[in-house]
């Protein structure tokens, strides 16, 4: 049996390179090493649930103007010293 596949290069494959063929390729090592094919496997996993992330947040309606209000509320206290 060939060597391992690397950290690195299951990271290029899920980023789509393709898979080595021919004899010591990686296509033959998957095939016979199921360590590699789970490690393959799970790292898919983990980066389709990274990719599904939203890539932006969201807050609830009316956050920003209550925290804005209680800042003015602060701001106007005595001895009260606001950042810009
Ligand atoms: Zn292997």
């Amino acid at each position: 049996m060939t060597e391992h596949i690397s950290e690195q290069r299951m990271y290029e494959l899920v980023d789509g390179a393709a898979l080595s063929a021919g004899p010591g390729g990686e296509l033959e090592h998957l095939d016979a090493c199921p360590e590699c094919r789970t490690r393959l496997e799970d790292l898919s996993d983990v980066v389709a649930g990274l990719r599904g992330l939203p890539t932006e947040a969201t807050t609830p309606d009316g956050l920003w103007a209550g925290i804005a209000s209680r800042r003015d509320d602060i701001a106007g206290r005595p001895g009260a010293v606001v950042q810009p």
